[in-house]
């Protein structure tokens, strides 16, 4: 680009379109994921830490096909419009494992995914977060459509957080890699409302105690998502594109083999994975179970080794995402056997009477 025509750009952008993004490049615009004062203004500490309530399993059950009372063609236009994201960009689609960090920048993106399926509600794992909230560190949420629904209180003080990130995980824990297009949306677009919903309560609470202003920092839309089982199809990634979602997985499987190896083992292997823009996988939802001790002994390591905690989206700005055509969880094909296990296209548990692994799925 000629220097004269750079300077009519940079004219333009400036006086005649400032708030368009487009005139943005990926750093300027800054990210807020929410507000301390908003989060203390609302919750008591005590409220915010929980209890071990929280962390209970509901038992499987029949299957509930209810989505948010109301759905996209219901919703007030603005809100519809604040929900609409523009299309992915070329360099981040395909499915995310890592970013390659500008400068070797030791930064890692820790996350956890929130899971629910159709016929079961999930926990909280509050010492998870108590223990993020206490060291003050960022973390992503990856959370269902439906587990927000059942977590509403939860997920409004994961909203507020100023450190937290929430992303979408589809209303059911839906296995993109056999549905339609119908489908896809059926999974993605409730989720995203469902969000937008709660938000308004989150607005309303604010202005009844005058911290109306402070709600701005809360995105308006989830704006990352990750697969369930970590299974897409192309369809499915190019409706996700269209759709604005960058699809996140990782390149450190967190939790891998929990059900053989002690935390200290899982947490070892976790350490010498995690490099410069890493992703994270874990779980917040009290499955699988020794997640909270794994945890402990990777903050520490990652400390130890000088390494910032960074959400998702600000990884994303951080260097160039390295992508893949199929997601996995360590090896190409290793989770295609999921696409058996998992009734419903991936939105119910199997029957707790019949054999099924247990190992732990995104
Ligand atoms: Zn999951």
């Amino acid at each position: 680009m000629n220097a004269p025509f750079r300077v009519l750009i940079l004219a333009f952008c400036l006086f005649l379109l400032p708030a368009a993004a487009t005139c943005l490049s990926a750093g300027e615009k800054p990210l807020t994921f929410g507000s301390g004062p908003l989060q203390s203004g609302l919750w008591t500490p005590a409220e915010l830490a929980g209890s071990a309530a929280d962390r209970v399993i509901g038992a499987v059950s029949a299957p509930d096909p209810s989505l948010p009372p109301y759905l996209p063609a219901d919703l007030p236009p603005d809100l519809l419009a604040s929900l609409a994201l523009p299309p992915v960009p070329p360099e981040l689609r395909g499915v995310i494992r890592r970013v390659n960090v500008r400068g070797g920048r030791k930064v890692v993106a820790v996350t956890f995914d929130l899971c629910e399926r159709a016929n079961n509600v999930a926990g909280y794992e509050n010492r998870i977060i108590n223990l993020l909230r206490a060291h003050k560190l960022k973390a992503t949420f990856f959370a269902g459509g439906k587990w927000m629904r059942s977590h509403p209180e939860k997920t409004l003080q994961l909203m507020a957080d100023p450190r937290f990130e929430l992303g979408s995980h589809t209303w059911t824990h839906g296995n993109l890699a056999l549905m339609d297009q119908a489908q896809i949306r059926a999974q993605m677009q409730p989720t995203q409302v469902q969000y937008a919903l709660l938000r308004q309560e989150l607005v309303r609470r604010a202005e009844a105690r005058g911290l109306g202003a402070r709600v701005a920092r809360v995105p308006q839309a989830l704006r990352v998502m990750r697969l369930p089982y970590g299974r897409s199809s192309k369809l499915a990634l190019e409706e996700l594109a269209r759709a604005g979602y960058p699809v996140i997985q990782w390149d450190v499987e967190g939790e891998r083999d929990e059900e053989v190896h002690s935390p200290a083992t899982i947490a070892r292997t976790d350490l010498a994975l995690i490099r410069p823009g890493s992703i994270v996988l874990m779980h917040a939802n009290a499955v699988p179970e020794k997640t909270f001790e794994v945890l402990t002994r990777v903050l520490k390591g990652l400390r130890k080794r000088g390494y910032e905690l960074v959400t998702l989206s600000e990884l994303l700005r951080m260097g160039k995402a390295e992508t893949v055509a199929d997601g996995y969880f360590s090896e190409p094909g290793d989770n295609l056997q999921y696409d058996a296990i998992f009734p419903g296209k991936g939105t119910l548990k199997p029957d707790p009477t019949r054999p099924y692994t247990t190992v732990p799925v995104p």
